[in-house]
């Protein structure tokens, strides 16, 4: 059997970036993934993702995003590329939504800089956004957009450079602590990470047994009609509580001088991720293009283009990272807000993985919580 330190099963997000950080520690990596990373079969896919710090999903993430931040310019030192790109964040919604609280609470107890907007103050300062009267937004000036395809190609470059062994296009059949087996091969290591994204919950670890679920959702993109107003410089990134507590859209400006990115979701059917309709319907733009005309006026209703992308979801949205067994630790359950935070997750997966143990505030997702959730 060939022998390795470290095996990453899965190199999307969070697995590019581990094994990134694993082989800057020194570790022997080896990597694999069944496709060919970056790719749009998975989650890490689309142009952008948000970043953001006054996480209203709770202050326990407040930590790490400050430290993915300074890994992503890292990242972008080693490899000598744009990653990041700062625009701040509009989080929108009712004063009492979760959105809006939660965002505030973040602000408050990490002194991170804000502002609070009434919609007409949104309106005259970012004027592609049209408000309701009855809703507020907190304006988080750390916040802005990654590039996850530049990003994982980025750390998978640099974790070639520093001698991991990546296998590209090679499915992992089966997943033991110390051992991993692909393409009638076996592998030796003393750890193994799993992150295998809508796949985790697919069934290749015996020890997964959790409730995780795979949704589908779709990204679209829309053309300005004055472009302008949707740069990086006069339009922030933003999410969108529409109704109440429901998170329903959010967006960017525009990254290609061209178009602009919209999501919304509201479709909480769980999938198999190999039986995914990859084909865009008229029903899957109809809530975008319903919410651009509301919110978003200056852009043109009509879809420019659209894609499809897998979403895997921990029953509470909170990620699920632990090591099950001596020898394998799992990364997952990143329920649609985990991308921005892949640097500082890769590094927590080298603690584990190399040191046994982390002194990041990892307790949040630990994945025996979701044992205690199934059981109720
Ligand atoms: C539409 C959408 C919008 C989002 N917006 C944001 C955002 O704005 N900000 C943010 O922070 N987050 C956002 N997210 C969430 C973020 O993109 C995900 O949390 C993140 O991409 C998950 O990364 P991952 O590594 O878990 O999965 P992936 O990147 O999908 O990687 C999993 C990899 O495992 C591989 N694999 C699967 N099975 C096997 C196997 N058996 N053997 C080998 N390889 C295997 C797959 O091919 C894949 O490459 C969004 C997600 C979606 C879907």
């Amino acid at each position: 059997m060939e022998r390795a330190d470290v095996a990453v099963v899965g190199l999307g997000a969070m697995g590019s970036m581990a094994a990134w950080r694993l082989a800057s520690r020194g570790a022997r990596v080896i990597g694999f993934d069944r496709y060919d990373p970056p790719h749009t079969m998975g989650s890490s896919h689309g142009q952008s993702r948000i970043i953001r710090s006054a996480y209203y999903e709770g202050p326990g993430y407040v930590p790490l995003v400050r430290e993915a931040f300074e890994l992503w310019r890292a990242l972008e030192r080693e490899s000598d590329e744009s990653l990041l790109t700062m625009t701040g964040a509009l989080m929108i919604g009712p004063p009492d939504s979760e959105l809006v609280s939660g965002s505030l609470l973040s602000a408050r107890e990490w002194g991170l800089e804000h502002e609070v907007l009434q919609a007409a103050d949104v309106h005259r300062r970012f004027p592609r956004y049209r408000l309701r009267d009855d809703e507020i937004a907190v304006y988080d000036i750390a916040a802005g957009f990654v590039r996850p395809e530049k990003g994982v190609a980025a750390a998978l470059g640099r974790a070639r450079a520093l001698g991991a062994k990546i296998h590209t296009n090679t499915a992992v059949e089966r997943v033991e602590p110390g051992e991993v087996h692909a393409g009638g091969k076996a592998w030796q290591v003393d750890h193994v990470i799993t992150c295998t994204g809508a796949w985790n919950a697919a069934g290749l670890l015996p020890a997964l047994d959790m409730p995780l679920e795979v949704t589908r959702q779709c990204m679209v993109w829309f053309r300005p009609r004055t472009p302008s107003l949707h740069t990086p410089e006069a339009a922030p990134v933003f999410v969108h509580g529409t109704t109440g507590d429901a998170i329903h859209a959010y967006g960017f400006p525009s990254v290609d001088g061209e178009t602009v990115k919209i999501g919304v979701s509201d479709d909480d059917t769980p999938q198999h991720p190999d039986a995914i309709d990859r084909v865009v319907h008229p029903a899957d733009l109809e809530p975008a293009v319903r919410y651009v005309g509301g919110a978003l006026p200056d852009l043109d209703p009509e879809p420019a283009r659209s894609v499809i992308c897998l979403q895997e979801n921990s029953p509470d949205r909170h990620f699920v990272i632990g090591t099950l067994a001596p020898g394998l630790t799992v990364l997952g359950g990143f329920s649609g807000h985990g991308f921005k935070f892949a640097p500082v997750i890769g590094d927590v997966a080298a603690d584990l993985a190399l040191d046994g143990g982390t002194s990041r505030p990892i307790e949040q997702f630990a994945p025996n919580r979701l044992a205690k959730v199934r059981r109720t």
